[in-house]
């Protein structure tokens, strides 16, 4: 087959490594990719978000699957594009992509078909917004409705904090005035996050992973769009795993089925495990990043029939073969991420880390210079190890990161805390 992965972070380099280990695969590309992925698929300059440009580069390849990594491509319909020109794509069309492109939307259908999830309203006005905050009282989460890159939520602690947010959200914040908000009960419990392959009628269970949001060492800091992850997450136990599945999950694929818009793709449910249960957070429609390097590692099975399984509506009698190590990843991220930070600074000592046992390194922002290895933007590495156990999986992505020149860069020391408090 030839493949396309559109995308450039590390998500597409480990979908983009896992595929290139396919025997099915003849020829990958990837668009635009990064000075990794290069490695394993030849790496071109289409704009992702020119649906046009990527249908023509795929009609001319001959491309037998397009497998697209990030969510805003999705929300735009490009699966919709592809498919309409005869291009088969792994992923939901722009209909069904509304489970991650519009929070109102996903919180209605909760609601409507009796799936776990924080209380809520929606509003169209601040005015509204905050008396409804005053009336509920605090903590309080406020979110924005449309696609945010992870920035649109604000957990508020305080009455006055939250009424600051409705302001920040209205009033252009974010870039532009959001059109509507959801303001939602703060639950209280671990987080997860637990994916599904769905095929439209059918929904299999992949793994669940536990990820850290907090730029810093003991979950301070600013929010991020992920420092690292590890897999299996403790609190995913094989009966927690079954009642996500038909409690959350399944009846989602049902509900939309039925509203004619079936779902296609990965489904990736953020979770917070309460005392009462597991509670829906968010739906993303894509795999999670850096979640996805860590269920790549964990994969013994080969991806690609399983894309291709879910494109084609096949999944009813598939299964999927996991390890059961455990797989960890640590981000390197350029110094004042998620802030502004500078790029082009260099990197060394990559081979070198490689050659830890267990350690698989993928490159989140990076381009070439020549032979040199150039940080290219916030998140730059995913320095990824397995283990028996989440402690050796940390103990040699670490071991990796200490192999690794990067004075320009910084990583969190702790992932994976909580798992490896629980182990001892
Ligand atoms: P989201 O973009 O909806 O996943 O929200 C980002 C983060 O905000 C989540 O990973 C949670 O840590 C937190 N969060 C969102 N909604 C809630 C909620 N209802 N209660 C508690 N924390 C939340």
């Amino acid at each position: 087959m030839n493949i396309l992965i559109l995308g450039s972070g590390g998500r597409e380099h480990a979908l983009a490594w896992k595929i290139a280990a396919s025997p099915l695969t003849d020829k990958l590309y990837c668009a635009p990719g990064n000075a990794g992925i290069a490695q394993e698929a030849e790496c071109i300059s289409v704009d992702i978000n020119d649906h046009a440009a990527v249908t023509a580069f795929a009609k001319e390849k001959k491309i037998d699957l397009v497998v697209v990594g990030p969510e805003a491509p999705l929300c735009a319909g490009i699966v919709d594009d592809l498919e309409a020109a005869g291009v088969k794509a792994f992923g939901p069309t722009k209909w069904a992509a509304r489970l991650e492109g519009s929070k109102g939307f996903t919180k209605d259908l909760c609601k409507a078909n009796n799936i776990p999830t924080a209380a809520y309203q929606r509003f169209k006005g601040a005015g509204t917004a905050k008396e409804y905050v005053r009336r509920k009282g605090a903590p309080i989460v406020v979110k924005a409705d449309g696609l945010a890159a992870g920035k649109g939520v604000v957990v508020a602690e305080t009455v006055q904090e939250a009424e600051a947010a409705i302001d920040m959200l209205f009033g252009g914040g974010l870039g532009t005035p959001a059109w509507e908000i959801v303001i939602e009960d703060c639950l209280v419990g671990e987080e997860a996050s637990f994916f599904a392959l769905c095929d439209g009628e059918t929904a299999i269970p992949l793994i669940a992973a536990q990820d850290h949001k907090r730029a810093f060492d003991g979950d301070k800091g600013p929010n991020t769009g992920g420092m690292g992850a590890y897999s299996p997450a403790p609190v995913m136990t094989a009966a927690m795993s079954t009642r996500v599945m038909d409690d959350i999950v399944r009846p989602t694929v049902r509900a939309l089925a039925k509203a004619g818009a079936p779902y296609k793709g990965v489904l990736f449910a953020g979770l917070m495990i309460t005392e009462q249960g597991p509670q829906l957070i968010e739906y993303n429609v894509r795999f999670g990043d850096p979640e996805c390097q860590v269920l790549m590692l964990r994969l013994m099975s080969d991806l690609v029939p399983a894309l291709v399984a879910a494109r084609d509506g096949q999944l009813k009698n598939f299964g999927l073969r996991w390890y059961p190590d455990a797989a960890l990843t640590v981000v390197m991220a350029t110094n004042g991420y998620p802030g502004s930070y500078g790029k082009g600074s260099l990197i060394e000592g990559l081979d070198q880390a490689a050659q830890v046992e267990g350690v698989e390194i993928f490159h989140a922002g990076t381009k070439t210079d020549g032979k040199k290895i150039l940080a290219n933007g916030g998140r730059v590495l995913n320095v990824c190890a397995r283990g028996k156990t989440v402690r050796e999986a940390q103990a040699r992505a670490y071991a990796a990161v200490d192999r690794i020149q990067w004075p320009d860069g910084f990583c969190r020391r702790d992932i994976g805390w909580q798992a490896v408090e629980r182990e001892t």
